[in-house]
C-alpha cells in the first residue's frame, strides 16, 4: 500500500507523486483534512514515497525503509502528537512549545538512515502560540533535505507567518466511484504497459465498465493518468505518443456519443494506445 491509496483524497497524492519524482518536494506542509481523514496514514505513505528507493513517488510498502515508517522505527523520522500539560489538570491536549524545542534539537542531526529528516507534527492546530513561535524559525532556515508535516483540520487557527511558510494541501473526499474509474484507468494502462494479453485487459474493463457513463468516467481517467505518465517523465511513452493517445481518447468520446457500443468502443481504444505505444507490435 502506497501513496496511490490515498487517491480516496483527491488530486493530492498524485500532485505529491509528481513532486517527489521531479525532486521538487518542498521543506513543509499544511496538510488539511476533516476530522474523519487519515491524515496521519497520509503522512507516513508521503514519508515512505519520498524515501522508498525500491518505488519512489509511490512507496513499495515492503522494503526495509518502508516497513520500519510502518512500524515507527525509521530513525530519521519525527513524529509529534498533542499532549495533555503535565500537572495541570485541564484535559486539553496541546503540541507544546517543549515539544517543538525537542524537535527542533532532533532536526539538527543529520539523517542516519537515508538522506532526509522527516517531521509530522499530528494535531499541529493545537500548537501553544509559543510553540508556533519556536517552529518559525525551523520553517525558515531548514537544514536541508527536512520535510515537516504539519497536520491540520483547521488552519485558520494557525498564525499567517505559518501558513504562508508551508504548501497548503488540502485532503478532501472523492465519491467511491469515481476513485475506483480512476484506478481502472490507471489499471488499464499499467497492463498495457506491462504488455499484457488483451484478453486480460478485456476483463479489467468489463469489470470497470458496466454502464456508458462508467465508460465516460474511464475515458475521463485515461485521459489523466496519461498526462500523469508525462508529467512524471515516465518512458512508457513520448509526448507525441501521449497527444495521439489522448486524441484517440477523445474519438472514443465522440463515438460513444453517436451511440457506438460503449464497451466495444473502450476496447478499440485499448488496442488503439497499443498500437501508439508499441509500433511494431509485441516483442
Ligand atoms: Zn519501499
Amino acid at each position: 500500500m502506497g501513496l496511490r491509496e490515498y487517491n480516496k483524497y483527491g488530486r493530492a497524492a498524485e500532485h505529491l507523486r509528481s513532486t517527489i519524482l521531479e525532486n521538487m518536494l518542498s521543506h513543509a506542509y499544511l496538510i488539511e483534512g476533516d476530522l474523519t481523514m487519515d491524515k496521519m496514514g497520509f503522512a507516513a505513505a508521503l514519508a515512505q514515497a519520498a524515501l522508498c528507493q525500491e518505488e519512489p513517488g509511490e512507496g513499495c510498502g515492503r522494503c526495509e525503509t518502508c516497513t520500519r515508517i510502518q512500524h515507527g522505527s525509521y530513525e530519521d523520522l519525527y513524529v509529534v502528537s498533542p499532549e495533555e500539560a503535565s500537572g495541570s489538570k485541564s484535559r486539553v491536549q496541546s503540541v507544546r512549545d517543549a515539544q517543538i524545542e525537542e524537535l527542533q534539537n532532533q532536526l539538527k542531526n543529520k539523517p542516519a538512515e537515508g538522506d532526509r529528516n522527516i517531521a509530522i507534527i499530528d494535531g499541529a492546530d493545537t500548537m501553544t502560540n509559543r510553540a508556533q513561535t519556536r517552529l518559525l524559525k525551523t520553517l525558515e532556515e531548514p537544514y536541508p533535505g527536512t520535510v515537516i508535516m504539519l497536520l491540520s483540520e483547521n488552519a485558520e487557527t494557525l498564525l499567517q507567518t505559518i501558513r504562508s511558510r508551508c504548501v497548503r494541501v488540502r485532503l478532501v473526499d472523492v465519491p467511491e466511484e469515481t476513485v475506483q474509474e480512476q484506478t481502472a484507468a490507471t489499471d488499464v494502462l499499467e497492463m498495457i504497459r506491462e504488455g499484457k494479453y488483451f484478453f486480460d485487459i478485456k476483463e479489467r474493463l468489463d469489470q470497470a465498465v458496466k454502464t456508458r457513463s462508467d465508460a465516460y468516467v474511464l475515458l475521463d481517467g485515461v485521459e489523466k493518468s496519461l498526462e500523469g505518465y508525462i508529467r512524471r517523465g515516465s518512458d512508457f511513452l513520448s509526448v507525441r505518443q501521449q497527444a495521439e493517445a489522448v486524441s484517440a481518447v477523445e474519438k472514443t468520446r465522440r463515438a460513444i456519443q453517436q451511440n457506438a457500443s460503449y464497451k466495444y468502443a473502450v476496447r478499440h481504444l485499448v488496442l488503439e494506445i497499443e498500437r501508439i505505444v508499441r509500433p511494431g507490435g509485441r516483442e
